[in-house]
Parts: structure tokens; C-alpha cells; sequence
């Protein structure tokens, strides 16, 4: 939701097929002449509006289709209607099926390091991204401590940190240029959104304490270096399994008291997490690890959830290079291929995003697309220049195939 309303003016009312329908209003900023004055009739797709602007992953909805009942759950009346899960878990809603498909799927994927750590379940890794602000922050400081991330950075971190005027933390913005002394908490997310860079933290000072959003580190978006180990890392299915309507997500924590604070924090905002969804969301990671164990390849029903979702991400970033490249007028990062250690091969980063700038003399080029019938989110939301926009990668094939053909027919 933050994504969707976040600085964005436009109405969205959504056609089933992810196209927008007729009631959507587009009003264009007075300042964006190129957006008024484009003719649109002669667009692949007539006048529909091709919406890129949300991280909505439906894209992996074909491979779900394809399991048949693998990941389906049922879950009787009488059943799972307490509060509580585990009452020895520190995280006392944690449910423990759950738990134990988090630790499988990272040991068979070997991305995160789960000896020794305290897993916190969230609704999405959107709540645990406030439980971690809130454990964090020292409860007695005179004022709030500071919040940074390197720019670009996922543009809802700032509303997210800022939203309640908190006593406790505050949004101060790009790491790089921070240089307060004192306590401060940096968020470092790796593949980043909206530009795929695998990360660091950058501001380096004694008080530091770093948060890890690591909702992209998975196959099919990057290769795998090494089981990532640190202090607080979050994980969500959004992105990973692409199950965003679940709203679950997970947090390994090293430290037993930020592990409590977090769980506390659930607790007094929703007093737990779904169990419901907690165990839709095992059902999904059990049939992830099951197709990364098995994959005989023989049927679909067999395939390799990654090696599926990192053929479809291959697809589409050839498309889109191909696209961008024939005109010049835009340009994407580029990224060295490495060594992937679940793949067992060297693998393309893909990110869930393209991260495009506008090389020619273009000023807002989500303007300029909006133009187009092209909804992005513009580089001002991630802390940059207007010149950037970010596309999501992981819509609908029929949406993403009509914006490939719409960007490679712009003229400048
Ligand atoms: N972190 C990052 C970097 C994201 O891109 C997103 C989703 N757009 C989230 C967190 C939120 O994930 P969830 O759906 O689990 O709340």
C-alpha cells in the first residue's frame, strides 16, 4: 500500500488481467509538456495504461498454477484458534512447522545462516521492519535516533520510519552523507530496491547498528555468494516465493533481547501473526524446497521453483536490454555475472526491478512515461535525480510483454 499511494497522482481502479480500467483518472503534472503533448494511438496496446509503478511479484502466479495441490492448504474450523503457538519460543506465535521450513528453505538455498538465531515471524517483513526500529532504539535517549539508508533506497522507508512522528527513531535519509556522532541504525538491502546492487554498509562509525533487508536475496534475482551472517536480517515470501498476499515474513535475529523487543512489539501491534498464513506460507517454502531437492525435470509439476523463476527473470531482462538498447534514449545497469553456489553455476544478477535513466534531455522521465501510458515511480521517491525511474520486472507476462513493445517504439 505504501508503494501504491506513496507520492503517486493517479486513481487506480484494477482490471482483473492487471490492465487499468477505464474509471483510472490520469492527471498529468502541468510542468511535464512532453506528457501532454504525446500522441498515444499509435502505442502497441491503444491507449491502455501499462501500471509498472507497484512491486506487485504476480508473476511466479504460473508456476503456482502448475503445482496443482502441492501448496494447497486446509485448514478445518476447529483448528489453530488460539492466540498462541509455542509458548517456550521466545516468538510465542511463532508456529513451529513454520519455523522449520524457514531453516530448511535457507539451508537447501544456503543464503542465510540459521545456527544460532532467534526467528521472529512478521505480517510481511513490513512489521518486522518496525519491530526492528522500535527494539533498536534506545528507549531513554533524549532524542530519536537516526535512521539511514544508502540512496537510492526503498522509498518506503522513509514513510514507514516517519509515519507515527516517532520519539523514538527518525528518518534522516542517504547514509553516505550522514556523519552525526552518536548512536544510529543503517539500513543496508541487498539486492537493493530499486537498483539491484548488492550492498555494504557505507557509514562505518562505532554506534552503528545495522539492519539487513535481504528480501531479494534469492536465486532467481541474484547468485548466491555465500550464507549471508549477520546480526538482523529480514526475509519475506513477497518476493521470495511471491506470495505478497500472505503478509509474512521473517526476521533471524542474533541477539535474544532484540529478539524479545521485536516479539513484543508484534504483540502489542496485533497481537501475533496469522497462524493461518504462517501456515499457508510453510505449505508454499515446503513445496520451494521439495522442488529444489527433487527437480527430476520430468514434468512440470516437478520443475525447480528457482530454476523456473530465474529462466522467467533471464526472459525478461533480455527483453527489456534488447528494448532499451535499439533506442539509446535509456540505460540499465549493468551487473557481472558470479558464481551461483545453489545453482552450481555462474548466474546473471536480474533484479525484481530495472533501475532505467533517461540519457537524453529529459528531466522527470516518470513524466515522460506517464506520457506513454507507462506508470513507474520516479527517482525523487528513492532519494535521487528525476532522471531515473524504477519498473517493476515481475508483473503479469501480457503486461510486461506490452510495455517491452510500447518502450521500444518511443521516439526522442
Ligand atoms: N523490503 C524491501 C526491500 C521490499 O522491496 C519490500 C517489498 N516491496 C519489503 C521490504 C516489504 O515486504 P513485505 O511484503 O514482506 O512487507
Amino acid at each position: 500500500m505504501y508503494e501504491r499511494e506513496h507520492g503517486l497522482n493517479w486513481l487506480c481502479f484494477e482490471a482483473p488481467n492487471g490492465h487499468l480500467s477505464q474509471r483510472t483518472r490520469l492527471s498529468l503534472s502541468s510542468s511535464s509538456t512532453s506528457a501532454t503533448t504525446t500522441p498515444i494511438y499509435a502505442q502497441p496496446g491503444g491507449d491502455s495504461i501499462i501500471n509498472l509503478a507497484r512491486g506487485d511479484p504476480i508473476m511466479f502466479e504460473r508456476y503456482w498454477r502448475q503445482m496443482g495441490d502441492k501448496a494447497t492448504v486446509v485448514i478445518p474450523g476447529w483448528q489453530y484458534i488460539s492466540y498462541f503457538s509455542d509458548v517456550t519460543n521466545i516468538c510465542w506465535f511463532l508456529e513451529p512447522e513454520f519455523a522449520k521450513e524457514v531453516v530448511r528453505v535457507h539451508r537447501v538455498v544456503g543464503n542465510a545462516v540459521t545456527e544460532g538465531r532467534h526467528i521472529v515471524v512478521g505480517t510481511g517483513s513490513s512489521q518486522l521492519y518496525l519491530a526492528a526500529l522500535f527494539a533498536l532504539s534506545p528507549h531513554n535517549a533524549s532524542e530519536p535516533i537516526s535512521v539511514v539508508s544508502q540512496a537510492p533506497y526503498y522509498s518506503s522507508y522513509p514513510s514507514m520510519t516517519d509515519c507515527l512522528k516517532s520519539g523514538l527513531y527518525k528518518w534522516v535519509g542517504d547514509a553516505q552523507s550522514f556523519n552525526k556522532e552518536g548512536p544510529y541504525i543503517e539500513l543496508v538491502t541487498s539486492p537493493n530496491n530499486p537498483d539491484g546492487d548488492v550492498r555494504r554498509s557505507v557509514v562505518n562509525k562505532s554506534e552503528g547498528i545495522l539492519v539487513h533487508d535481504l528480501a531479494y536475496y534469492w536465486p532467481q534475482y541474484t547468485p548466491i555468494s555465500s550464507p549471508a551472517d549477520h546480526e538482523i536480517m529480514l526475509f519475506t515470501v513477497s518476493k521470495s516465493t511471491g506470495h505478497a498476499g500472505m503478509r509474512i515474513g521473517w526476521a533471524l535475529v542474533k541477539d535474544q533481547e532484540v529478539a524479545r523487543r521485536m516479539t513484543k512489539f508484534i504483540e502489542l501491534n496485533t497481537i501475533g501473526v496469522s497462524k493461518d498464513s504462517q501456515l499457508r506460507a510453510a505449505k508454499v517454502l515446503k513445496a520451494v524446497s521439495d522442488s529444489s531437492e527433487d527437480a527430476a525435470g520430468n514434468s512440470e509439476e516437478d520443475e525447480s521453483f528457482f530454476e523456473f523463476s530465474y529462466q522467467l527473470m533471464a526472459e525478461r531482462w533480455k527483453l527489456l536490454r534488447k528494448a532499451v538498447e535499439h533506442r539509446g534514449s535509456f540505460s540499465l545497469p549493468e551487473f557481472p555475472p558470479a558464481f551461483c553456489t545453489f545453482l552450481n553455476r555462474v548466474s546473471e544478477p536480474q533484479p525484481a526491478f530495472a533501475w532505467m535513466k533517461c540519457e537524453v534531455d529529459i528531466e522527470d522521465c516518470e513524466s515522460f512515461l506517464q506520457g506513454h501510458k507507462i506508470l513507474t515511480r520516479g527517482g525523487k521517491d528513492f532519494g535521487v535525480s528525476p532522471k531515473y525511474v524504477r519498473i517493476s520486472m515481475l508483473d503479469r507476462d501480457d503486461n510486461f510483454n506490452l510495455f517491452v513493445k510500447r518502450l521500444s517504439t518511443i521516439h526522442l
